[in-house]
């Protein structure tokens, strides 16, 4: 359920993951809403997007099952207890969004309804844990460690996708949105200075960039990140309409320059860290 693309090159001490792009719908998902409807909540193709990055000798994780299945970049106790039957035996702390339904597992879509016409049962969403978040955390937790065991620092890039307008749900509100949203949860994830580096970069490339808002990072930039040891998370990002149709899922005509800019990106971000070791 995940997949881990090696490195094809001399490895740098950058990790990128990619919580959200799957596609592979589980068999016991048993959901009633439409899927075409589950999927608006795919960051559909971010894989693609980055998959220059192991020619450029970075490890790229990604999530094969999709994210309202469960979802990786929340913790495990950011769980809505009224998604299941019974009493949920597990610690919980439910953050704002798991009250609009995003949390570990999705309850519902924006707009469109509940996911499910049930109420899941304890095992079952102790399977989707085990089956799926575990293992995606355990992999990027050991990328990120091995990385930092060889260079002694390493850069962990958190890569989403996100809908080209807001809505009245959303903190930005029906607006459109930036090229791309770089967040470092208020500059304690990463170091500031490589988040004005990323963003400099995207800048000098012709987009438009915001820092942390509405999007400032959630769960996977939190959860190993350290500046002050040198473990640094920065999350992007990117605006759907760039590269793909939100209605369609195909990838546009923009989807090839936006991938040729991203390799630039890496590589910029890539000579920048081993810049400042020296
Ligand atoms: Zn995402």
């Amino acid at each position: 359920m995940i997949r881990i693309e090696d490195p094809t090159a001399a490895r740098v001490p950058l990790v990128f993951d990619s919580p959200h792009s799957g596609s592979a719908y589980p068999d016991d998902f048993d959901h009633v809403l439409d899927r075409a409807v589950l999927r608006q909540s795919e960051d559909a193709h971010i894989e693609a997007l980055f998959g220059h990055v192991t020619a450029q000798g970075a490890p790229l994780l990604h999530a094969e099952f999709p994210r309202c299945y469960i979802d990786p970049n929340r913790a495990l106790a950011d769980f809505d207890v009224a998604l299941v039957e019974g009493d949920w035996p597990h610690p919980v702390e439910p953050g704002d969004k798991t009250g609009r339904g995003m949390g570990l597992v999705w309850r519902r879509m924006r707009g469109s309804g509940d996911i499910y016409d049930r109420r899941l049962s304890v095992a079952e969403v102790e399977r989707r844990i085990e089956s799926c978040w575990k293992p995606y955390h355990a992999a990027l937790s050991s990328l990120i460690d091995e990385t930092q065991e060889r260079f002694g620092r390493v850069w962990h890039i958190n890569c989403h996708s996100m809908p080209e307008m807001g809505d009245e749900t959303t903190a930005d509100g029906p607006v459109a949105r930036p090229d791309f949203i770089l967040g470092d949860r208020k500059g304690t994830t990463c170091d500031p200075a490589l988040t004005e580096f990323a963003r400099s970069v995207l800048e000098e490339l012709g987009y438009n960039v915001v820092l942390n808002f509405p999007y400032a990072g959630v769960e996977l930039v939190r959860a190993y990140s350290a500046p002050d040891e040198s473990r640094h998370s920065l999350q992007v990002e990117v605006n759907r309409k760039l590269y793909m149709n939100e209605i369609t899922f195909e990838r546009n005509d923009g989807f090839e320059t936006l991938r040729q800019h991203l390799v630039g990106f890496t590589r910029a971000l890539s000579q920048e860290f081993a810049r400042r070791e020296g």
